[in-house]
């Protein structure tokens, strides 16, 4: 067989709109992520950035364009959906963990009812994922008793469970204090060392210098600038990279 040299697509965005109501959130949105790409996405606070991702895992629906996530094609067909939610993890600014249940249910509760596994396979995978992100002991706590930066290890590791393609972060360390920001990127980075697909909004730019293939700019709705990150933080080319840069680095 010939050696395509194209690197294989993992997820596709064709000509999306998106629109709440009568506001235009997301304008003519063609993107093609490769398989084990590494995106981090920026921009101003309502730009359409967890719109942008949310869409991709139809937590948001689009009401033009194709969305395809490893071939799947996100449509209002609910196998489609589920098949995509499967393969496709998510991480959220306020980490999203079910209060009432334990570290470890809260791991364990997806892979038991969705990929149905047996509790002690899922609880044998998610003890491995806790301490991929060094927090085993914490297992038998709720989410309450943990700091913000450990709540957030946990719902990365949640996500592991599911062993997705694709890892999702929406603004991950935003919600943080300082000093546990690094122990999330921390997790984050080696993620993007082992090779997952990965989306990453965040504002974090030695994140984004250390791991990111492509660097994608968002302004009212729409894809202004992408670029490697040297490339888009020391040399912008649009006037509003150029700016949003200017704020957030002084
Ligand atoms: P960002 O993540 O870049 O801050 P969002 O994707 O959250 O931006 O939002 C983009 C725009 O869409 C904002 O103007 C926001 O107010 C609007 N928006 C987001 N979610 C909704 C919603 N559920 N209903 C109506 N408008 C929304
Ligand atoms: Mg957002």
């Amino acid at each position: 067989m010939l050696q395509s040299s194209k690197p294989e697509i993992e997820i596709a965005l064709s000509g999306v709109n998106k629109w709440y109501g009568s506001y235009h959130a997301l304008a003519d949105i063609n993107l093609e992520i490769a398989k084990k790409e590494r995106i981090v996405i920026c921009g101003p606070s309502g730009s359409g950035k967890s719109t942008l991702i949310r869409c991709i895992n139809r937590l948001e629906v689009h009401q033009q364009g194709i969305i395809t996530v490893g071939g799947i094609v996100l449509n209002e067909d609910e196998e489609n959906i589920k098949d995509v939610r499967r393969e496709v993890g998510m991480v959220f600014q306020h980490f999203n963990l079910f209060p009432h249940l334990t570290v470890l249910q809260n791991c364990i509760l997806a892979p038991v009812w969705v990929r149905k596994l047996s509790k002690p396979k899922a609880t044998e995978i998610a003890m491995h994922f806790l301490e991929r992100v060094r927090i085993p002991e914490q297992a038998d706590k709720f989410p309450g008793q943990l700091s913000g930066g450990q709540q957030q290890r946990v719902a990365i590791a949640r996500a592991l469970c599911m062993s997705p393609r694709v890892m999702l972060f929406d603004e991950p360390t935003s919600a943080l204090d300082p000093e546990m920001v690094k122990e999330v990127l921390d997790t984050m980075v080696s993620l993007a060392q082992e090779g997952m697909t990965m989306i990453c909004v965040t504002h974090e730019m030695g994140f984004a210098r250390q791991v990111a293939d492509r660097v994608i700019f968002m302004d009212q709705g729409r894809v202004v600038e992408e670029a490697p990150p040297t490339e888009f933080f020391d040399n912008p080319q649009n006037e509003r990279s150029r700016l949003f840069l200017s704020q957030i680095l002084h």
